[in-house]
C-alpha cells in the first residue's frame, strides 16, 4: 500500500486513529461511568433550560447567586431507596435549585419545592411524578443515549434560542 505523505493524507490517517481510539476508549466505559456523563449532560441542559428561574426552593434569584451556577435539584431525589432511579432523568423532576438548598435538602425545603413544583408544572405532572414506586436500571445502549440527546439538545438551544 503506498503510504500517502500528502498533508490531507495524513490528516486523515490521524483523524482514524484518533476515531479508533475513541471507540476504544468508548468500550472500556463502565456503566456507571456511563451514568456519570449521562448525568451531566442532563443537569447541564437542566441548568441552561433554568438559567432565568429562580431556586425552585428558597427563590433566590439567579443575579443574587453566590458561588456560581445552580444545581439541577432533583425533587424525587436519586437515592430515594424505593423510586430514586426512575425520575432521574425525567425533565420534570429536576429543576434549577441553590446549592444551599440542593446540598442541604430538608423536609421543608422538599415542601416549599412540590409547592413551588405544582406552580411550574401544575399538580398532575407532581402526582405523576410522586406516583411512581419502583426503581429503573439504565443499561450502557440507554445511557448513551441520554447524553447525546441531552448534549445535542443544549448545542442547539445555545445555537438557536436567545440567551
Ligand atoms: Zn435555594
Amino acid at each position: 500500500m503506498a503510504f500517502t505523505k500528502s498533508e490531507a493524507g495524513q490528516k486523515v490517517v490521524r483523524k482514524a486513529v484518533r476515531q479508533d481510539t475513541k471507540e476504544q476508549l468508548e468500550r472500556m466505559k463502565s456503566r456507571s461511568q456511563w451514568l456519570t456523563e449521562a448525568q451531566r449532560a442532563f443537569n447541564a441542559w437542566i441548568r441552561w433550560r433554568d438559567r432565568k428561574d429562580a431556586c425552585i426552593s428558597c427563590g433566590e434569584k439567579p443575579s443574587e447567586r453566590v458561588g456560581g451556577a445552580f444545581d439541577a435539584g432533583h425533587y424525587i431525589d436519586v437515592g430515594d431507596a424505593g423510586r430514586g432511579s426512575y425520575r432521574r432523568f425525567d425533565t420534570n423532576n429536576v429543576h434549577a435549585q441553590c446549592k444551599k438548598c440542593n446540598r442541604f435538602s430538608n423536609s421543608g425545603v422538599k415542601d416549599v419545592y412540590r409547592k413551588q413544583l405544582i406552580a411550574k408544572i401544575g399538580l398532575e405532572k407532581v402526582e405523576a411524578l410522586e406516583s411512581v414506586r419502583e426503581q429503573k436500571r439504565f443499561n450502557v445502549e440507554k445511557l448513551k443515549r441520554i447524553k447525546a440527546v441531552f448534549q445535542k439538545r443544549l448545542r442547539i438551544n445555545k445555537k438557536f434560542v436567545d440567551k
